[in-house]
Formats: C-alpha cells, structure tokens, sequence
C-alpha cells in the first residue's frame, strides 16, 4: 500500500501511567504480550531513526513533551513524528513519569517506539560467494544476543539464525545492546530438527559449516575461511552445542586460550571467530599516514 493511501495517524498528550494505551505498550515489557502482539519497544533517537530508517513498521512513537525546549532535538523529532503519522502509527506526548514507567529506568530516554516484530525466512539465507552467516544453539541471554546481532552487523555477516528454544531478540535488553543493528541485520529462527535438514543442504550446496567447540579439533586461526559460504555455528552458554549439531559441522574449531578460565563467554568467542572469519574482507582503516 503508497504512503499516501495509510490513514495518518493520530496524536494525543497522555500525563497519566494508569492511562489503557499506556499500561499496554507497559506491558510489552513480559515475553508472553510481545509474543502474543508481535510488538516491541526500542528506545532513543538512533534506534527509532534507524528503525523508520530501514522500513519497520512503528506503531507507536512516545515521546516526552522536553524536546519542545530543545529547537535542535524538537526538529529531529518532529520528523520522526511525521514520517510516523504519514506510514499510519500514532503519536504520544508525554512526560518522564510515563517514559520511565515504560522502560523501567531512572533516567528514561525521551524517544521510545513501539515495533512490529520482523523475523527473516529460512528462504532468504542463501549459500552464495562467500555469505557469512552466524547459527546460536539456544542463546539464554539477552545481552549475548543483542551483543552478538552488533557484532554480526559490524563485521559484515549477512545474518543470524536462532536454533532451538532461545531468549528473543526483542526483550529490552536484547534491543538495546545491538544498539540499532537489529533493524539491518536479518534473523531468522528455527528447529533444531529444521536445522539440521537445512544443513543438510547447504553443505550439499557447497557451504560449510564451522563449529565452535571445546573440545575443536582446529585451531580457529588455521581455517582458510575466504572460499566458501560459512555458517558459523556457537553453542548454549552452559551446555555448548549439542551433539547432533556438533555433527553436523563441516569442522568443529578451537579458540585457543592460555589462563585459567575453562571458555570464553558466548559473545566475546562469537566475535573472535568472526573477526577471524571476515579478516579477508574487513578493509584497514589505517590513519597512520
Ligand atoms: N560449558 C560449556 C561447554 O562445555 O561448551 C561452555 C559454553 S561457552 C560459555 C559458550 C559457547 O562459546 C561454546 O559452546 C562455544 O560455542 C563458544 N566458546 C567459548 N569458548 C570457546 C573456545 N575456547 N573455543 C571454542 N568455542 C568456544
């Protein structure tokens, strides 16, 4: 549907956290209302510029009625508000009561935005050149995911793909930690057994499959990652990666370590290995000269 044909949406001042659209989006908060609505909440000015920025369909935009003081920060999110209304969500002036209210902290930022969830299909994670994509085995803990999405995005890796039963990556927490490459970095979801049958093929395909393991037979560094489409493959924070996927992997590789803790937090190994992963493609950004 054009621009032009969405009825443009409506804006209201709202002052009180008992007020109904207010305890909705508050209840965005718990995993169960935004599963059941498909909606979440980001928060700043980046998140929701790069947000609207990339197509994601804003429902909601908050903000406090602070930015009228500010001509600078007042413009930037007029525009917002604009782009909003004309693509069909509503507009809430509020004040800092509210706005902490919804995000649950001291400090709240004066911009929060309520999306519509997007979750990429298996179709679009395609083995081709030489893709890197990044597999999670049941990923428990926002932070790691929203980290790892960042990381993904920063290093060029097309995507990622959650296996299994993981945390979501549109929890609060989750959000705010991939500090905006949530909304350019693909994820898609599936079964362990809808992975396994996915690998299946895209080894066929000629992608290979790495990985990440304890007891790795391959010293991370010794891969030749430049000629093949990879999936780059980590496992569960307390578990590691079950056996079935473990088997699944064209090599199960090493991050060598040298003191006495027994692994590499979950975020920290997944950035390693693609930084190790992209080297080849990662441009120097020497300002020596
Ligand atoms: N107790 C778990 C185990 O036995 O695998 C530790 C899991 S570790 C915290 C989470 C994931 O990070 C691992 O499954 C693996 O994918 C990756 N990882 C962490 N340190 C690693 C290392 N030194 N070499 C390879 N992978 C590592």
């Amino acid at each position: 549907m054009s621009e032009t044909a969405v009825r443009a949406g409506r804006v209201e001042e709202i002052t009180s956290t008992a007020n109904p659209r207010i305890k909705s989006i508050k209840a965005l908060a718990l995993k169960k209302n935004r599963e059941s609505e498909k909606l979440f909440l980001a928060e700043g000015m980046k998140l929701v510029t790069d947000a609207l920025a990339t197509g994601w369909r804003v429902r909601t935009l908050i903000h406090s009625k602070k930015i009228f003081d500010d001509e600078k920060l007042k413009s930037r999110v007029e525009k917002l508000s604009t782009t909003v209304r004309a693509r069909g969500g509503d507009v809430l002036i509020t004040n800092d009561k509210v706005l902490t209210s919804i995000t649950r902290r001291d400090n709240a930022q004066m911009v929060v935005a309520v999306i519509e969830q997007n979750f990429a299909s298996a179709g679009e994670i395609k083995c081709v050149d030489n893709d890197t994509w990044v597999a999670l085995d049941r990923v428990r803990d926002p932070g790691n995911l929203g980290t790892i999405v960042r990381t993904a995005d920063a290093l060029g890796a097309k995507g990622v793909l959650l296996i299994g039963e993981t945390t979501a990556p549109f929890a609060l927490d989750a959000v705010r930690a991939t500090m905006g490459s949530l909304f350019h970095t693909p994820i898609a979801r599936m079964s362990e057994d809808e992975f396994l049958k996915f690998a299946a093929n895209w080894k066929s395909d000629g992608g290979d499959i790495i990985g990440t393991h304890l007891q790795g037979a391959v010293d991370h560094r010794q891969i030749n990652y430049a000629e093949t489409p990879q999936i780059v493959l980590m496992g569960n924070e307390q578990k590691g990666l079950t056996e079935e996927l473990s088997n699944a992997c064209t090599q199960l590789a090493y991050i060598a370590m040298d003191g006495a803790a027994d692994s590499l937090n979950l975020a920290v190994a997944t950035g390693i290995m693609l930084f190790e992963v992209r080297r080849h493609a990662l441009k120097s950004n020497d300002r020596s000269h």
